[in-house]
């Protein structure tokens, strides 16, 4: 089956001046891309503006109009960590529609999987408020435009980016229809992700975290998926799969503390595509969230395609870590969310 891209150089004009979450990330993917002809194997898919209507399925009215009205202004600091420029209300509609077209080319069979290349991410951000670089919740609208478009009824997010994606978290933690399976650093930003956190209601059970020690790399993450990951998605039995991909889990990146290498994101990947699969038709669309080291997030995100395409090839410019410290016991952090989650 084809593999479907979504890329548009509006990404790049989301200015966020010196921001480690800048527009040379996405630059760096496509170049790398470009030069290793992995580019020409891939199904453009066209981004459009998501609608307002298309918003609301997961934001407030008031969030919407404050993103637009500082675009209006000028673009400003929303925090301590996410800034606009002028530019960004649209470019962030286009973030949030891009994910939706990725997941239209997928569910209307156009390709049988997709990998949303756009900015700013989406994770962070919540019904009510910007945050952690992101403004609107590319992933979780996705989510909602697929589950009412299509009437499924059973989707799963895996989200392996370094950070818990809270804003995700919330806006499905009541819903059972949605699965929401995390890997993150912690304690770490934004602070949410905790095992206890495991959704409420009929939801109890849907919301899957996986906190993990600094310092885990390839064999704790792949112990992780082996364990909790696969049985869950299992259970799930998902019509969709969704990735929240953040490659920030990289030894090489500076913005947190853990020690995958690209080898250790080409075996997640192709975990979540085996699960996809057996489970849902090969269903499988993947959003761009972190990664800022751009030789590493360039490398991974060509690795994810590879697998993605079913290429043999092992490209791995950075290598394994050099880490120098003991890799931390998680056996009893997985013994537990095991037995939280009921998992066999
Ligand atoms: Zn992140």
């Amino acid at each position: 089956m084809e593999v479907g891209y979504v890329y548009d150089p509006i990404y790049l004009k989301h200015d966020t001046g010196e921001h480690v979450e800048n527009a040379g990330r996405l630059e760096a993917i496509i170049r790398r891309l470009e030069e290793t002809g992995l580019k020409q194997q891939l199904t453009p898919v066209k981004p459009r503006l998501a609608s307002v209507e298309e918003l609301l399925l997961v934001h407030q009215r008031q969030h919407i109009s404050r993103i637009q009205d500082v675009a209006k202004k000028g673009g400003g600091w929303l925090d301590a960590d996410t800034v606009m420029s002028p530019e960004s209300y649209e470019v962030a509609l286009y973030a949030a529609g891009g994910t939706i077209m990725a997941t239209e080319a997928v569910m209307g069979g156009k390709v049988g999987s997709a990998f949303a290349l756009v900015r700013p991410p989406g994770h962070h951000a919540t019904p009510r408020r910007a945050m952690g670089f992101c403004l609107f919740n590319n992933i979780a609208i996705a989510t909602e435009y697929a589950l009412a478009k299509y009437k499924l009824e059973r989707i799963l997010i895996i989200d392996f980016d370094v950070h818990h994606g809270n804003g995700t978290q919330e806006v499905f933690y009541t819903r059972p229809e949605v699965v929401y399976i995390s890997t993150h650093e912690y304690p770490f930003y934004p602070g949410t992700g905790s095992v206890e956190e495991t959704g409420s209601g009929e939801a109890k059970g849907a919301t899957v975290n996986i906190p993990l020690p600094a310092g885990c790399g390839d064999s704790e993450y792949l112990e992780v998926f082996d364990q909790i990951i696969v049985p869950a998605a299992k259970r799930c039995r998902p019509q969709l799969i969704l990735v929240s991909a953040g490659y920030d889990a990289h030894w090489a990146d500076g913005i947190a503390m853990m020690q995958v290498s690209v080898s250790g994101f080409r075996q997640m990947v192709r975990i979540i595509k085996g699960l996809a699969d057996e489970l849902c038709g090969g269903r499988l669309v993947f959003s761009l969230e972190g990664g800022y080291h751009l030789n590493a997030l360039a490398a991974s995100v060509k690795a994810t395609f590879d697998v993605l395409l079913g290429n043999a090839s092992i490209d791995d410019p950075l290598g394994q870590s050099p880490r120098s410290f003991r890799a931390p016991k998680i056996d009893s952090l997985i013994r537990a969310i095991k037995e939280i989650h009921k998992l066999p």
